[in-house]
């Protein structure tokens, strides 16, 4: 099949990756377009509003999949009209806005950290004051690795917050002592199929996903089955077709959820190297119509996003366990430009990868 992936970053690449050997043919629609995807299919420049551009787009492919998660509703919708496009739009509509998602997961009787919706000052005051402080203000929309984020510790932090992100419509959420960040990723297909992946333990540095384990380690069974039983009924609700991925707090030995993904997602890359069928093939097979792919891990994996700048490979190449996986982008401060999964690695080899890694962002 010839599919459309709507964002041309390292997500995209990936999708390809796994995509080609099932003899998929890959087309990117971006506003700029990079060397990310080079040699991995045709790709078009456009706006995500430019109905020209994505109808002639869209009428050039037998499904249309993307990457992130701002895509704008209407535009999802608009491409409906000349091919199918999945994950369904709605999960969009419910990922984009904050508010909505917190909201529409209560509405599931999914556990959430408390929030309150607020659009001025005296609200924000309002939400400190019912939720208790600390607590963390976000805006309601456009909101990735931590910005967008004023965390509130006393009354005397709330005007900086509202000025500082600059009088947008806000979530105001109670601050979650959580033991530990995890994530649950699954794959739902055009039957109804779920496939679940274990849970991956998640540290993030300056709010950018540092390190993530797979599977998490000492997991009780009830929370296992707790996060596989909410991400089953999110998909069902949304009669979702691709891959999901959500974020969690674990505190006391509960989970509550913090955000979700429509897309595959940072902390599931290293299913690429520890599974037979990673993130990305599932996903491709979900929105092409293939039967899912075995999700047991072959090997314990942790992943270690490389930022900023490349370390030199020759520190890596020496030892036997290390994946190196590299996006094809320009160094830049912050920037995600691969990631390095050790299989079954010693402690000594993950802190060397760790320090080798941190040091560089
Ligand atoms: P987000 O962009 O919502 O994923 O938030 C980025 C990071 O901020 C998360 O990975 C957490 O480490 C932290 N965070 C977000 N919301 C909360 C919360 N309600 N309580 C405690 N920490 C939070």
């Amino acid at each position: 099949m010839r599919i459309g992936i709507l964002g041309a970053g390292q997500l995209g690449r990936m999708l390809a990756q796994a995509g080609i050997p099932l003899g998929h043919s890959f087309y990117f629609y971006d506003t700029q377009i990079t060397s990310t995807v080079a040699g991995l299919g045709e790709s078009v420049v456009g706006s995500f509003d430019d109905r020209s551009a994505l109808k002639a787009f869209a009428q050039r492919c037998d499904v249309v999949t993307y990457e992130f998660e701002n895509v704008p509703c209407e535009s999802a919708h608009f491409i409906e009209s000349f091919a199918p496009i999945f994950p369904p739009p709605r999960a969009l509509e419910v990922s984009q806005d904050r508010l909505l998602e917190k909201q529409f997961l209560q509405g599931l009787g999914v556990a959430t950290p408390r929030f309150r919706g607020v659009c001025s000052e005296a609200e924000l005051r309002e939400a400190c004051d019912a939720l208790g402080l600390p607590c963390i203000a976000k805006t309601r929309r456009f909101g990735y690795d931590g910005k967008g984020q004023a965390r509130i510790e006393t009354t005397s932090d709330i005007a900086g917050a509202w000025s500082s992100l600059r009088g947008a419509p806000l979530i105001v959420e109670g601050f979650v002592p959580f033991s530990r960040e995890l994530s649950i990723i699954a794959t739902r297909d055009k039957g109804g199929e779920v496939s679940v992946f274990p849970l991956c333990c998640n540290t993030h540095i300056n709010g950018i996903l540092h390190r993530s384990e797979l599977p998490a380690s000492d997991v009780s069974h009830d929370l296992k089955a707790a996060a596989r039983a909410l991400i089953v009924r999110i998909m069902n609700e949304l009669d979702y077709i691709g891959t999901l991925a959500i974020e969690l707090f674990e505190v006391r030995g509960e989970i509550l959820v913090n955000e979700m993904a429509p897309r595959v997602h940072n902390s599931g890359h290293a299913t690429i190297d520890c599974m037979k069928s990673s993130q990305f093939e599932n996903h491709i097979r979900a929105i092409t119509g293939m039967p899912l792919g075995c999700v047991e891990p072959q090997s314990r994996a942790v992943m270690f996003n490389i930022i900023g700048s490349v370390p030199s490979l020759n520190d890596l190449a020496t030892l036997p366990n290390a994946r190196v996986n590299l996006y094809g982008k320009d160094p830049r401060p912050g920037r995600k430009l691969g990631h390095i999964t050790l299989l079954n690695p010693s402690k000594a080899e993950e802190d060397m990868v760790d320090e080798i890694t941190r040091k560089r962002q």
